[in-house]
C-alpha cells in the first residue's frame, strides 16, 4: 500500500516516514550532529553538513509535505524566518498584494524590512475577492492570505483567491496557522505555497518555535530549497523531533480544541457580560459558510469582546483566570488567554487596532484540550468579576 494514498489520520502516523535502516528504531532518531563523515572525496550517504540537510529534519519535512497534500516540505527556525524565506523571493520593484487582517509580525517584516528594500505592498480587505483584480499588474508577484485571521478569526476564501492568482500567473501564499493541516489544506484549494507558524497547533506543546512551507511545483521548491540552504534559518533536530512528535496526535488535539472551542463560544454567546463573540462556527459569524466549505471543523480559537469593551475590564476577566494562562501564542495543549490591543497589535496606533476591531475590550482565548466543563468554570467564574 502506497503511504501517499493514506487517509489524513493514517498519514500523521505514518506519511513519508520511512524505516531505519540500522537497527530498525520505529520513531526516527534524533540526528543531534552538525556534520557527517564522508567515505571518499564528494562520497556520501545523502547528507553532507545539517545546514543543507540533517535526516531528523528531512523525516518531518516528508511529514509536513504528505498531510499538507503537497510535494516538497521545508521547516524553519520559526515561523517568521519561513516568511521570510518567502519573501526573498522577490526583488526590488516587485508588487504584493496582502491581507490587512495580518499576523503582526508579518505585517512588521513586510513593512519594516522588504518594503525599505524596494518590494511594495497593497493591504487589502481580501474578505471580497474583487479588491485584489484592480491592483494586479505586471510587478505584482505574490497574494498574501491568512485564514482564519488573528485575532478576530475572519474567513478568507482561499478557492476565489485562488482563481485570480492562477489566471494572473501570480503566487498565492496562505498562512494556514490557525487552521492547521488538519482543518484546512490551501495546496487543495489552488493555493501554491501553504505556510505554517508550526510553533503553534503542528508543535501543540507549547515546547518549540519552528516554522515550515509546503508546496507541489517543482521549480518553486528548489528556489525555496536554495534560500534555506544559503541563508540558513533551519531548526535543529531535536525540535524537528518535537514537532514530529506533536504530528502524530494532531487530529486528537484538533478534534477536542474544536469541540471545546465550540462549548466554549456557545457559553460566551449566552453571557450577560459579553458583548460580542467571534468563532466561525457560530451561525452568527459573518465567514460561517465559507468555513463550513473549506474546513473540516472551526478551530480551537475563540476572542470575545466584555462588557464596557475596556482595558479595566480585561484586567479584572485576566486577574481571575486560574486555568487560562495570560500568555501569547497559541495551539498548544493548555489553554491561554491574550489581550491583542496590549499584546501582539501593541505596537499599532489605537486608532488603527480599532479600524481593524481590535478594541481595548478584545481577548483571544486559545482553547486547550482540558475538560470543557473546567475551562467554562474559569471563565463564568473570572466574568462575575
Ligand atoms: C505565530 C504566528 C506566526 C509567526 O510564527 P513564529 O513561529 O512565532 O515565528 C505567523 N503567522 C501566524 C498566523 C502566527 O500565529
Amino acid at each position: 500500500m502506497s503511504k501517499d494514498n493514506l487517509r489524513f489520520n493514517s498519514k500523521l502516523i505514518h506519511g513519508g516516514q520511512i524505516p531505519d535502516k540500522a537497527f530498525g528504531a520505529i520513531v526516527p532518531p534524533i540526528y543531534q550532529t552538525s556534520t557527517f563523515k564522508q567515505d571518499s572525496l564528494g562520497v556520501n550517504k545523502g547528507y553532507e553538513y545539517s545546514r543543507s540537510g540533517n535526516p531528523s529534519r528531512a523525516a518531518l519535512e516528508r511529514s509536513l509535505t504528505s498531510i499538507e497534500s503537497g510535494n516538497f516540505g521545508f521547516a524553519f527556525a520559526s515561523g517568521l524566518a519561513a516568511i521570510d524565506a518567502i519573501m526573498k523571493l522577490l526583488n526590488p520593484g516587485d508588487e504584493v498584494i496582502s491581507a490587512n487582517n495580518l499576523y503582526g509580525g508579518s505585517h512588521r517584516l513586510f513593512t519594516q524590512i522588504y518594503q525599505d528594500k524596494g518590494v511594495k505592498f497593497h493591504f487589502v480587505d481580501v474578505g471580497d475577492p474583487n479588491n485584489i483584480s484592480p491592483l494586479i499588474n505586471d510587478k505584482t508577484k505574490l497574494i498574501w492570505i491568512e485564514s482564519p485571521t488573528n485575532p478576530l478569526l475572519h474567513i478568507v476564501d482561499i478557492k476565489k483567491i485562488a482563481n485570480k492568482s492562477k489566471k494572473h500567473q501570480v503566487l498565492l501564499v496562505v498562512d494556514n496557522t490557525f487552521a492547521s493541516p488538519y482543518l484546512q489544506r490551501p495546496l487543495a484549494l489552488g493555493a501554491d505555497i501553504v505556510m505554517h507558524s508550526a510553533t503553534k497547533y503542528i508543535g501543540g506543546h507549547s515546547d518549540l518555535v519552528m516554522g515550515a512551507l509546503v508546496v507541489s511545483d517543482e521549480s518553486l521548491a528548489n528556489k525555496l530549497y536554495f534560500i534555506q540552504k544559503a541563508t540558513g534559518a533551519v531548526p535543529g533536530a531535536m525540535d524537528c523531533f518535537l514537532a514530529l512528535r506533536g504530528i502524530k496526535t494532531l487530529a486528537l488535539r484538533m478534534e477536542r480544541h474544536c469541540e471545546n472551542a465550540r462549548s466554549v463560544a456557545l457559553f460566551l454567546e449566552s453571557h450577560p457580560s459579553v458583548e460580542k463573540v467571534y468563532w466561525p462556527g457560530l451561525k452568527s459569524h459573518p465567514g460561517h459558510g465559507i468555513a463550513t466549505s473549506q474546513m473540516k471543523d472551526y478551530g480551537g480559537v475563540v476572542s470575545f469582546v466584555v462588557q464596557d469593551d475596556s482595558r479595566e475590564a480585561v484586567e479584572r476577566v485576566v486577574s481571575k483566570f486560574e486555568l487560562f494562562s495570560l500568555a501569547e501564542s497559541l495551539g498548544g495543549v493548555e489553554s491561554l488567554a491574550a489581550h491583542p490591543a496590549s499584546m501582539s497589535h501593541g505596537a499599532m496606533t489605537k486608532q488603527a487596532r480599532e479600524e481593524m476591531g481590535v478594541t481595548d475590550g478584545l481577548i483571544r482565548l486559545s482553547i486547550g484540550i482540558e475538560d470543557k466543563e473546567d475551562l467554562i468554570a474559569d471563565i463564568e467564574n473570572a466574568l462575575k468579576s
